[in-house]
């Protein structure tokens, strides 16, 4: 085994390259650019190289300052996780010639598979099922068209040199071709610097299904069985399980078959997922599956294959790579129970999902999970790479029981100061259909509506946002001032208008408009905060940090922004019955006592606060019913101070 190996990668990945290194006491070394300095992958390794700047092609894929950081370091190997160099031949070659094991295949290998089209090619002559279409060498537009229409429409292109879902176009319809041929050439030159396509039948309702195998360089290859990822949006995976759901006996051995021909085909060695587009419109068949990819390198949902199986596949990776056989044989290998992975990302789902980069002021994972991340409070998803924050996993003994678990951890997981995808997740896992394994990579796309549905807060996750703004333990509240045998207390939110009344005894009543929202028994114990309303008992998780709280009730997120006490526009409603001080403060002046008939916009008293005066004006017409302070006395933010009579109807 190597005593040390660099990893040439960032975020999770690498924080979960360097978790098992450590276990195998193997020394790891990191590299870095300007943006991840303090990164945790930087943290965890026991040394770190500079590589350069924040752009990925001035650092994680510079080939020459990686190598330069392993041989400066002493480390034997490199393991490239996944994307940057881990699928670039050229990589492994300048590895070997500098005398360095690269953790992967064979250069050789990843160039037989780095091209759709040739791989395709490569799985015909293994005779292992592939999508039906055009796969040649012809570029010409017209002759692609014709291609196209006697495949049939729908029909996907698809860049050769494609991945992550890019250079990908579903033409439904001749007339539509010309225009998505050309968009699909311009995203591959763009992306992958190689405009060539292919064509491809378009599976309608199907499932994405992949194998994992693994070879050594004994000769031996084995797969360690499927993960379902056909939960996807826009060709990128979601959330993602194993085994496939409904998957019949004879079609698992039709495709792990395939699957390890496919891989001896090219002489494999290390880890490789074979990825079959699945009819799945009705029960999957073994003349149902065909090729669609091989991706040469450690996938992002390797966890559920570990977890149903009992495996560390980094670990097979590093023994593979060191020259050792296969750690098992396939009649060792088994399913057991089933697992899940959901892949949180710093997104916002109401804005198109376009990446939230920001700071990450507080992150907690919900119990019950494995959670693999490379960030922790404080840290900075940076817009320089992928906005993956973490991938929560769970394994129990069935699907329901394990998507149950994934459901609930993600609905106790908080990850506040940017937008996240948590609550589409969680929505996800509670959607019938899914639920049921009723699904096919459109599921998302079609229900897009009510999983992206923007949903106002409910009022208990309101009347909690207005505690935790004012730091109000509803054990013990410590208020300034009493309102008709009852302490009254603004909510002090942005955009949100009402009041919260205590009415003792842990009873809290959300006043907005008509309406009165009453809790009995609020408890807070740390970031939770329980009550009962009505019949109900409801627990909510909140984050406070300055003048921001998240509220996570249900799965559902809500941000609530406080109001800036220096912006008396929001303190004063039009038509308020009452004005209450907008921090704390000293009453300096009071210009009107009970019964004095006012004018909007009369001055009724003076605060004094932060060294400056604030002038209290009549929010309307009427006449005063009550003062609550006298001069000179402290008060405190949100506290009454002037009731005015209510307006005869
Ligand atoms: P997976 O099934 O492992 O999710 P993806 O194709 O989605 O596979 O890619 C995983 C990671 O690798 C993603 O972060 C993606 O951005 C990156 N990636 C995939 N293909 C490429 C590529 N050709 N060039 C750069 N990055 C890539
Ligand atoms: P990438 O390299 O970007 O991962 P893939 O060829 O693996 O590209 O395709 C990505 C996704 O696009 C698949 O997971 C699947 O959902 C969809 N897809 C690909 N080929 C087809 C097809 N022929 N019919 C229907 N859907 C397809
Ligand atoms: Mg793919």
């Amino acid at each position: 085994m190597f005593t040390k190996i660099l990893i040439a990668n960032r975020g999770e990945i690498a924080c979960r390259i360097i978790k098992t290194a450590k276990r195998m006491g193997v020394a790891t070394v990191a590299v870095y650019s300007d943006a991840d300095a303090d990164a945790l992958h930087v943290t965890l390794a026991d040394e770190a190289v500079h590589i350069g700047g924040p752009a990925a092609t001035d650092s994680y894929l510079q080939i020459d300052r990686v190598i330069e950081a392993a041989l400066q370091t002493g480390a034997q190997a490199v393991h490239p996780g996944y994307g940057f160099l881990s699928e670039n031949p050229y990589f492994a070659e300048k590895l070997a010639q500098a005398g360095l094991v690269f953790i992967g295949p064979s250069a050789d290998a990843i160039r037989k598979m780095g091209l759709k089209d040739q791989a395709k090619y490569l799985m015909e002559d293994a005779g292992v099922p592939v999508v039906p279409g055009y796969h040649g060498s012809n570029q010409d537009a017209g002759f692609l068209a014709n291609e196209a229409a006697s495949i049939g429409y729908p029909v996907l292109i698809k860049a050769r040199a494609g991945g992550g879902g890019k250079g990908m176009r579903l033409v439904e319809a001749a007339q539509d071709f010309a225009a998505h041929l050309a968009s699909a050439q311009r995203e591959g030159k763009a992306s992958f610097g190689d405009a060539h396509v292919l064509i491809e039948k378009y599976i309608t309702a199907p499932r994405h299904i992949e194998v994992q195998v693994f070879g050594d360089n004994h000769g031996n290859i084995v797969h360690l069985f499927e993960r379902d990822c056909s939960l996807q949006r826009r060709h990128q995976k979601v959330i993602e399980e194993a085994p496939a759901p409904d998957m019949p006996i004879d079609v698992r051995e039709a495709m792990t078959l395939a699957a390890t021909r496919a891989a001896a085909q090219i002489n494999y060695q290390g880890a490789g997922t074979i990825e079959f587009i699945v009819d799945g419109s009705g029960p999957l068949r073994v003349d149902g599956f065909w090729f669609m990819e091989m991706n040469t390198r450690l996938q992002v949902e390797h966890p559920v294959t570990e977890a149903i199986t009992g495996q560390d596949l980094v670990e097979w990776q590093l023994r593979v790579a060191a020259g050792e056989p296969l750690p098992l044989a396939q009649d060792q290998l088994a399913i057991n129970g089933h697992a899940f992975e959901a892949r949180i990302y710093a997104e916002d789902p109401q804005n198109d999902f376009m990446p939230a980069p920001g700071t990450l002021h507080h992150v907690a994972f919900g119990a019950g999970c494995r959670a693999d991340t490379g960030v922790r409070s404080g840290d900075k998803v940076s817009p320089f790479y992928d906005p993956m924050i973490a991938k929560l996993i769970t394994h129990e003994a069935t699907r329901e029981l394990a998507l149950s678990a994934v459901h609930q951890a993600l609905n106790t997981t908080i990850c506040a100061g940017t937008q996240t995808n948590l609550s589409f997740l969680s929505r996800l896992c509670a959607d019938p259909d899914f639920m049921q394994s009723r699904f096919d990579t459109g599921l998302i796309e079609r229900k897009s509506a009510s999983l992206m549905a923007d949903i106002p807060p409910p009022p208990f996750a309101v009347m909690v946002a207005g505690l935790v703004m004012h730091d109000i333990d509803p054990q013990a509240p410590r208020l300034g001032w009493q309102l008709w045998g009852k302490f009254a207390k603004t909510l002090g939110l942005a955009i949100t208008e009402g009041h919260l009344q205590f009415n003792g005894g842990q009873g809290i009543s959300l006043l907005q408009d008509d309406a009165v929202h009453a809790f009995e028994n609020v408890t807070r114990h740390g970031h939770h905060i329980s009550a009962r309303m009505g019949i109900q008992n409801l627990t909510a998780l909140v984050i406070k940090h300055d003048r921001s709280v998240l509220v996570k009730l249900d799965g559902e997120q809500f941000s609530f922004e406080g109001i800036d006490p220096l912006d008396a526009s929001h303190a004063q409603n039009d038509n308020a019955d009452c004005v209450f001080a907008p921090m704390t403060g000293v009453v300096s002046i009071i210009q009107v006592a009970a019964g004095d008939t006012v004018k909007k916009g009369d001055p009724l008293l003076v605060l004094e606060a932060m060294k400056m005066e604030h002038v209290m004006l009549s929010p309307r017409d009427g006449v005063i019913a009550d003062v609550f302070c006298t001069a000179s006395a402290a008060v405190d933010e949100g506290s009454q101070l002037v009731v005015l009579e209510e307006l005869a109807e």
